[in-house]
C-alpha cells in the first residue's frame, strides 16, 4: 500500500525501501529541513517548501522517563529528541528499556499503523537493529 498518511499533524510516506518514513518540509530558498513543517522558514522567512523524506536512523540527543500519564497509558515510558540530520532534531517516544537508554545511542524510526488500521499512524524510535 503506497501513499501518504497522516501521523498527528505530520505526514508519513513510503520511501524507496518501501518502509514508512516521516515526511518533512525543505525550504525551497535555503534548504533548511523542518519537521513538523511551519508556515515560514525560521532561517530565511521563505514561504515555499518541497517535500523531504527524513532518514530512518539517528542518535538519541536527550530523553526523559515519564512516570505519570493519563489513565490507560503504559508506564513508565521514555520520550526524547533524536538527531536525524545534523540540523534536524525530532521529538518522539523512545521505545527502549529504561536500563538500556544512553545519550548518543543509535535509534531507528518505527512508523506503523495504530491498531492495525492503515488510516492512522504513529511513530516512535526503537533501538537500531531491533524489529519494530
Ligand atoms: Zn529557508
Amino acid at each position: 500500500m503506497n501513499g501518504q498518511r497522516t501521523v498527528g499533524s505530520a505526514l508519513v510516506v513510503r520511501d524507496e525501501t518501501d518502509e514508512w518514513s516521516l515526511l518533512a518540509a525543505r525550504c525551497a530558498n535555503c534548504g533548511l529541513v523542518l519537521f513538523p513543517s511551519l508556515v515560514a522558514c525560521p532561517q530565511c522567512d521563505g514561504l515555499h517548501f518541497d517535500a523531504a523524506v527524513l532518514p530512518r536512523s539517528g542518535s538519541l540527543y536527550t530523553f526523559s522517563v515519564i512516570h505519570a500519564a493519563q489513565k490507560g497509558w503504559k508506564l513508565p515510558y521514555a520520550a526524547g529528541y533524536v538527531d536525524l540530520m545534523p540540523t534536524l532534531r525530532v521529538f518522539g517516544r523512545i521505545e527502549v528499556d529504561e536500563a538500556e537508554l544512553r545519550i548518543g545511542m543509535p535509534l531507528q524510526l518505527s512508523v506503523r499503523p495504530v491498531d492495525g488500521a492503515a488510516s492512522r499512524f504513529t511513530y516512535a524510535f526503537v533501538a537500531a537493529g531491533s524489529q519494530a
